[in-house]
């Protein structure tokens, strides 16, 4: 697997630290969106459908490590809308090195190429390259052509100049197993250092409706894709087993939101990367005042069909604490492909969705306006 032993090894410690100090709920990967515009538009994004003033918001240097010394995770994951529009990019990247953090900078590559010099290697530092699948699958995914051409150039770049590199890979519904078993293969080719792969999450806004997988679905074809890989083992990931373990249905977990708590220009995202029902100003008010029992599958509609690795990441690395040994095996022997599904949640005690995402969106308006703090310079250069 394409985890750095010392980054393994630090993480866990961290868990095991917190777990020794009793506290129950703590977060592993910051979630950073420092801003929502984007220099694609996704069929499959729920991120960036916002009116321009708010497109046009960033977090500052100051916010973002205002939100790391706020959390304390190990890890930043830095997504978006497209990080590499952001002007500051290069120093928020360095400030959390800095502060030793593992820093994970996800792109589609359209820009890596001009923003390349602006970055030094680091141990700790990993570019992670958005491609959804080979040029087909990928191409329509981000609906248009040449993306995928141009990350991969980006893939290679980043490699000559000595960078670690890992792609992250959604899936949607018309995943064909055997095309996505050798496009890792191809990735796998390129000397990667990891590889991210997670079902897509049905946003609500996202404007093609029609692709999301729902849990059978998504079991069916990890389990179809991961045995033609020796149950993942041919493949770099740099996910843990155990979560691709419960991806094959080998597992019914429940999520762990607070693991990856998500700071965006709206504050603390409640409850999680995926849900915006709510906004905290601090990391504290987050953690103590979100209604975690209110979400999660089995307790909320729009939670049903999530397997999303940032609502699920966490709870595979406790488990994998908690049953080291099962773990162990897993990773031996590869997931397992047949064989009877572990039984799910079940689903009729479930609340049904609440529309919150224009209220939201108001308010924020709101505040712009009544600030006056919209940037002259409205988008970054490029
Ligand atoms: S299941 Fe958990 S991670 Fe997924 S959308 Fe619901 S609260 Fe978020």
């Amino acid at each position: 697997m394409g985890i750095p032993l010392l980054q393994a090894a630090r993480i866990g410690a961290y868990v095991v630290g917190q777990h020794l100090r009793g506290r129950r709920r703590y977060p592993l990967v910051l979630m950073l969106e420092p801003l929502f515009r984007c220099n694609l538009a996704c069929a499959g994004c729920g991120k960036i459908d916002y009116p321009a003033p708010i497109l046009n918001q960033r977090l500052s240097y100051e916010d973002c490590m205002e939100a790391i010394d706020e959390c304390g995770a190990p890890v930043v994951s830095i997504a978006g809308g497209e990080p590499l529009l952001h002007k500051e990019m290069p120093q928020i990247v360095q400030g959390y090195l800095a502060r030793g953090k593992f820093v994970i900078l996800c792109t589609n590559a359209l820009l890596l190429s001009k923003k390349i010099d602006e970055y030094k290697p680091h141990p700790a530092f990993t570019w992670s390259i958005h491609l959804d699948g080979n040029q087909a699958m990928h191409d329509k995914s981000v609906c248009q052509r040449g993306v995928y051409d141009k990350a991969v150039e980006a893939i290679r770049l980043a490699k000559s100049r000595g960078f670690r590199v890992s792609i992250n890979c959604t899936l949607f519904n018309d995943a064909d197993p055997a095309q996505t078993a050798a496009f890792l293969d191809d990735m796998k080719a390129l000397g990667l250092d990891g590889i991210t792969v997670s079902p897509g999450y049905a946003y609500e806004r996202a404007p093609d409706q029609q692709h999301f997988l729902n849990r059978t679905k998504t079991k069916e074809l990890f389990r179809d894709i991961l045995s033609r890989g020796r149950g993942g083992r041919n493949w770099p990931f740099s996910q843990s087993t155990m979560f691709l373990n419960f991806l094959a249905g080998n597992e019914a977990y429940h999520c762990t939101p607070w693991g990856n708590p998500t700071r965006t220009v709206f504050g603390w995202q409640k409850p999680c990367y995926l849900l915006g029902e709510g906004y905290a100003k601090t990391f504290r008010e987050l953690m103590d005042d979100t209604e975690w029992d209110k979400y999660g599958v089995g307790n909320y509609e729009k939670c049903a069909d999530c397997m999303v690795h940032s609502g699920f990441e966490a709870t595979a690395v406790q488990e994998t604490l908690k049953h080291p040994l099962k773990a162990l095996g897993v990773a031996v022997r590869g997931v397992r492909t047949e064989g009877p599904m572990a039984e799910d949640i079940p689903l009729d005690k479930q609340r049904p969705a609440e529309y919150v995402f224009s209220g939201h969106v108001e308010r924020k308006l709101a505040e712009i306006r009544r600030t006056k703090s919209e940037p002259k310079d409205t988008m970054a250069a490029e």
